[in-house]
């Protein structure tokens, strides 16, 4: 069997594959990415975060997205009947990144592993990892390709950017049930003909459809517009018919997507996906760390996937970096903990979005400025900086922010019938 040697063997070509790879490779080591897929490939996750420009651009590829001519973000608009709440990056509270972009997947991803290539990082498209044994941090991985072709590669460190593969924790038996409730997405891209130019294409929007349902709406550069609900898996029962049918009719019973969609052209037939969050004990071995959607993914609503992604690679690639040349890494206080920071900041909001608090808080009338910028600073994805009261108390901040702002609501709806 034919058998490759190589610093880093990073698994996936994804967000997190493909930063991590460059980054390793930017300091001088040899770096091989094995994906399974031939690209381009299709995946969800199409709006980005403004926190995934630094990562982005610290990986060398700005430049290459930029060309692309993707549509660029500028915030977040969030709607519940006639109740609307806008958020746009610029107003935040944390120094960064004020737009990024929303794209086709497909589109972005080869773009990345194209330009990764271009550094001089080889991909093995269509290859899929099969087996890892370790000896201590050394390791000698199986691949396969489509042809059933085995070889090995041996590395001196793996990092696992294998997405819903999540090859390193099925592996070694590393799965952890999600303490998220189990949610399910239907959705399309849409011919948007009737796009509104007045406040789209350059943001997404979230509509509140029913308590625990919600839409995406998310513009491309192309005319073509995502759209996507999500809801308890019983709710999508109620609708009989073929996938296609119930799609129509989801959007047919929101009154904010009726007209726009109506009779709608589709790029795809409706997709279905469920189920998605997932998590593993521990985010490091010895030898190898998972980055991405392998550490944990929690909910599409408030599009954190691939910024966790790109971040946790940012931040993986350079302690491998350190790994590499003899030092020390104490991987729980420098990875586990950041990883978990921000994702845990995450888990807040996705909580509070489903229990409803963030309904109170969104569609409050003259919101405190300093407060909305602070918020949309999470929402920019900059869940790291502790100086933002809604990043450090995420657990309580915004439970004791409804609770005050129902409360001055039932002072002030008591005064007025005194
Ligand atoms: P991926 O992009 O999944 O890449 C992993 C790669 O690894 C794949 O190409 C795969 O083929 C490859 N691979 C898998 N197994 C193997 C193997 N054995 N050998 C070799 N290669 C392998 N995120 C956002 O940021 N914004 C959004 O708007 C958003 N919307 C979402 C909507 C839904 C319904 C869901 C479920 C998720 C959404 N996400 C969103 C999350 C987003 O899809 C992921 O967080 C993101 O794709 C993670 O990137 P990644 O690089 O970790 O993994």
């Amino acid at each position: 069997m034919k058998t490759e040697q190589v610093d880093v063997l990073v698994i996936g070509a994804g967000p997190a594959g493909t930063v991590a790879a460059s980054i390793i490779h930017q300091a001088g080591y040899k770096v091989k990415i094995v994906e399974k897929m031939k690209f381009p490939r299709f995946v969800i996750g199409e709006s980005l975060l403004p926190r995934s420009m630094d990562a982005l651009e610290e990986a060398g590829f700005i430049d290459a997205i930029k060309a692309k001519g993707f549509q660029q973000k500028y915030g977040a608009k969030f709607v519940k009947g006639d109740a609307l709440c806008d958020f746009t990056f610029q107003e935040q509270y944390t120094p960064g990144w004020t737009w990024t972009w929303q794209v086709t997947r497909a589109d972005f991803d080869k773009t990345l592993a194209d330009a990764v290539e271009a550094m001089g990082v080889p991909v093995s498209y269509e290859t899929t990892v099969t087996d890892i044994r370790f000896n201590g941090s050394d390791s000698v991985t199986t691949i396969e390709d489509t042809a059933g072709n085995k070889s090995t590669i041996e590395a001196r460190f793996i990092v696992d950017g294998s997405g819903y593969g999540r090859v390193i924790p099925r592996l070694f038996n590393l799965e952890k049930n999600s303490n998220l409730q189990p949610r399910k997405a239907l959705f399309a891209h849409t011919v948007d003909e009737r796009r509104s130019m007045a406040d789209e294409p350059n943001r997404i929007t979230a509509v509140v459809h029913k308590k625990g349902v919600w839409i995406w709406i998310i513009p491309f550069s192309t005319g073509v517009t995502s759209v996507g609900f999500v809801g308890d898996p019983e709710f999508f029962d109620a609708y009989p018919g073929t996938d296609e049918e119930k799609y129509r009719a989801l959007l047919e019973a929101e009154p904010y997507t009726r007209e726009r969609f109506r009779d709608v052209e589709l790029v795809f037939e409706p997709r279905i996906l469920q189920s998605w969050s997932a998590t593993t004990d521990k985010f490091y071995g010895d030898g190898f760390v998972l980055t991405g959607n392998v550490t944990e993914f929690l909910d599409p609503i408030f599009s954190s996937g691939v910024t966790l992604a790109c971040v946790s690679s940012q931040t993986a690639a350079k302690l491998v970096i350190r790994k590499l040349r003899g030092e020390d890494v104490d991987w729980e206080k420098e990875y586990m903990e950041p990883t978990m920071q921000g994702v845990n900041t995450f888990r807040s909001y996705v909580m509070a979005w489903y229990e409803g608090t963030l309904d109170t808080i969104f569609f409050k009338k003259d919101a405190d400025p300093v407060i909305k910028g602070q918020i949309c600073s999470v929402l920019a994805g900059y869940v790291w900086d502790m100086s933002n009261p809604f990043v450090k108390n995420h657990d309580t901040a915004l439970k004791r922010l409804a609770r005050t702002i129902e409360l001055t609501e039932k002072l002030k709806s008591s005064s007025e019938i005194e």
